[in-house]
């Protein structure tokens, strides 16, 4: 390999890009996607006993989010991949996602089964807008329209033409590894931010010509006091079995089960960022979409993998996403926060899942016993410890 192409293996010749390890395995093949998505896709409804389990988002409290605590990390989960992040007066918006359904069709593809939490006229003003790929769940037009111009926009590369075609200039693309550093335009000079783009095993692609030919990626954010890990959407490993899915949109504590414990290679990338820029004081990282698993695996890690992640990139304490929101793969609704509480015996504090959208959680390293465990508010009536009182309004 010539030395120009060092750190490049994710570039291909066609001006693509590629997951350069042997964790992706084989890509499923294009009849085979086809077949699954037209054929094989468990399209049942949300039955009205997950609803009721979900229940409603709670009432947003705007103050919190128009007056975050000086000194802590604030994180606001909207549903699915998009959190509202503030810390060190900083307002970061991931993969933001406003619309009903996520597809190139307002009429067809999945629609959202948990309202969002509040509108997008309610967000404070963000600074700064950050994008893991060009998938319609993760980046969404009438979102990005209605935020407008004003935000920076950080993306991976290859996605700026889109933001232009839009309209939207204030956009910086990066390759992974490439980093970013971020003022604020008013000139406050205690308001920095350093982004950087780091690898994920996924792909890309908004329609059937498209295919990798736009980059994915995870994001560093570290402002003067926090550091922040938001995973995207990702693969760890590439399980060629089937090996878990008990059927039903219900799963139990008795009828879940787990990925076996196979020796697979995983992504090292999750390793190779916690080197760099670990420890995080928080990890927003996806626990959902995985299930067929020997489909998805290259592509969407288990809840086990997210936990792998958790303890690989060094994060103080993680957040679940990537589910609860839009039906995308077979598994039960309910199933991946179960999952991570059943994997997460050594220390449940350290992985969080918020099961209703807007909560708030106040990330204060001072004060860590508030956060002490997972909670499922409506999960069989179960109320475990709420997280902060003062934000759960
Ligand atoms: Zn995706």
């Amino acid at each position: 390999m010539g030395s120009e192409s060092v750190g490049k293996e994710h570039h291909t010749a066609a001006g693509g890009f590629r997951n350069p390890w042997p964790s992706y395995g084989k890509r499923p093949s294009f009849l085979s996607t086809m077949k699954f998505f037209m054929f094989e896709m468990d399209r049942s409804a949300v039955s009205e006993e997950v609803k009721q389990r979900l229940g409603a988002p709670l009432k947003t409290n705007l103050d919190a989010l128009a007056n975050p605590p000086v000194g802590a990390l604030q994180a606001t989960w909207v549903g699915h991949a998009t959190f509202l992040l503030q810390f060190d007066k900083l307002n970061v918006l991931t993969d933001p996602i406003w619309s009903d359904r996520c597809s190139p069709s307002t009429i067809v593809g999945p629609k959202r089964f948990m309202p969002v939490p509040f509108p997008i006229k309610d967000l404070p003003p963000v600074d700064v807008v950050i994008i893991s790929h060009n998938h319609y769940d993760h980046l969404d037009e009438a979102t990005v329209r209605a935020l407008g111009n004003k935000p920076l926009y950080l993306v991976p590369l290859g996605i700026k033409s889109w933001f232009t075609s839009l309209g939207i200039t204030n956009v910086v693309e990066l390759d992974w590894w490439q980093e970013h550093q971020f003022s604020a335009p008013d000139g406050d000079n205690s308001k920095t931010l350093r982004a950087v783009c780091t690898p994920c095993q996924h792909f890309s692609g908004r329609g059937i010509l498209d295919r990798d030919k736009t980059l994915w990626c995870s994001w560093v954010l570290e402002s003067p006091s926090k550091k922040v890990y938001f995973g995207g959407d990702t693969g760890f490993c590439s399980v060629t079995k089937d090996s878990d899915h008990p059927g039903g949109d219900v799963a139990t504590r008795e009828t879940i089960s787990y990925s076996k414990k196979e020796d697979l290679p995983v992504c090292p990338s999750f390793a190779e960022i916690g080197k760099r820029f670990g420890p995080f004081d928080l990890a927003c990282l996806p626990i959902g979409a995985y299930s067929p698993r020997h489909f998805m695996s290259s592509i969407h890690c288990s809840p086990e993998d997210a936990v792998a992640i958790h303890i690989a990139v060094n994060a103080k304490r993680s957040i679940g996403m990537h589910w609860g929101t839009f039906k995308l793969t077979d598994e039960a609704i309910l199933e991946p926060p179960l999952r991570v509480e059943k994997v997460w015996f050594l220390n449940l504090s350290d992985f969080m899942n918020i099961i209703l959208a807007s909560r708030c959680v106040n990330i204060n390293m001072q004060n860590v016993s508030k956060f002490l465990h997972i909670f499922y508010d409506n999960y069989n009536g179960t109320k475990y410890c709420p997280l902060s009182k003062e934000f759960a309004t």
